[in-house]
């Protein structure tokens, strides 16, 4: 077993013969989810996804990601772009951090190659998770991504700890968990007798209250009238209209200057040249 703990990623090198393994394996090469970015091993490709999945849901992200390789196939394609473009193609996607953070690691890997993959957080904008997740889905490495909707599945399902992943299923176990805890083991209101492929065995669904089972997540602030917002509204009228006044929203204005995604022109807030 490997112990289930509040991380972003386990090594998964101890294989198994659970039978929930083998049923979540079998069941994903049946029924999981087709999404675009599975059809790929590119590490490019997946960082591009991961990014975009960052706090955004799947639905949302597929028809940004689609346009985004179509726009920018290759990491020099994405390097070479200015960055005003780029910020405008992330419109709606929330976050343009992230945005700025993608094109200045394809500007890094373009220039120094892609870091060892035990530092792959040295590119901007890779976590723990995000690096877990390269070396899984493009590398397909014995590693274990763990984000929010993993753990829960977790912590719910094997509490006892993981039991393992067979020798080169670990791709699979990956998006098969991820998509339990997306579709099935969601945080409030698990739907365990909806189809669930990890049903049997579960103790959490047979002890009646599977959502009191679940590792705690920081609460998000309110967006309406948040920084984030007002931050948003700017990015918005730059991209559409070019530029924004400044007066409109200085501290704003100031905050997106400071990140990179924005510069004063005059009295006018304008996106960034490079
Ligand atoms: S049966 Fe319920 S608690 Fe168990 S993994 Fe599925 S959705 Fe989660």
């Amino acid at each position: 077993m490997v112990p289930v703990s509040d991380c972003d990623a386990m090594i998964d090198s101890a294989s198994t013969t659970d039978p929930a393994v083998a049923v979540l394996i079998a069941w994903f090469s049946d029924q999981g989810a087709d999404f675009p970015w599975r059809q790929s091993r590119d590490r490019y490709a997946v960082l591009v996804a991961e990014v975009q999945l960052q706090s955004t849901q799947v639905a949302r992200v597929v028809p940004y990601f689609e346009r985004w390789m179509a726009r920018w196939p290759t990491v020099d394609t994405l390097a070479n772009a200015p960055l005003a473009e780029v910020l405008s193609a992330w419109q709606g996607l929330g976050y343009p951090r992230r945005a700025r953070n993608l094109h200045r690691a394809a500007q890094m890997i373009c220039t120094e190659g892609w870091p060892p993959a035990d530092r792959l957080t040295d590119l901007p904008g890779v976590g723990p998770y995000t690096a877990a997740a390269l070396r899984c889905f493009a590398d397909e490495e014995p590693v274990l991504p763990i984000d929010v909707n993993v753990a829960r599945v977790l912590a719910r399902r094997f509490p006892d700890g993981w039991p393992g992943t067979p020798d080169g299923d670990g791709w699979t176990i990956g998006q098969a968990l991820m998509d339990v805890g997306r579709e099935w083991c969601t945080q409030r209101a698990p739907r365990c007798g909806s189809g669930c492929p990890l049903r049997d065995g579960c103790v959490a669904a047979e002890s009646g209250h599977p959502e009191l089972l679940a590792p705690t997540r920081r609460r998000q602030s309110a967006f309406a009238g948040s920084m984030r917002q007002r931050r948003g509204v700017l990015m918005r009228a730059m991209t559409s209209d070019g530029s924004v006044p400044i007066v409109q929203d200085i501290d704003a204005a100031v905050s997106l200057v400071a990140d990179g995604l924005a510069r004063e022109d005059g009295d006018l807030l304008r996106l960034p040249v490079d």
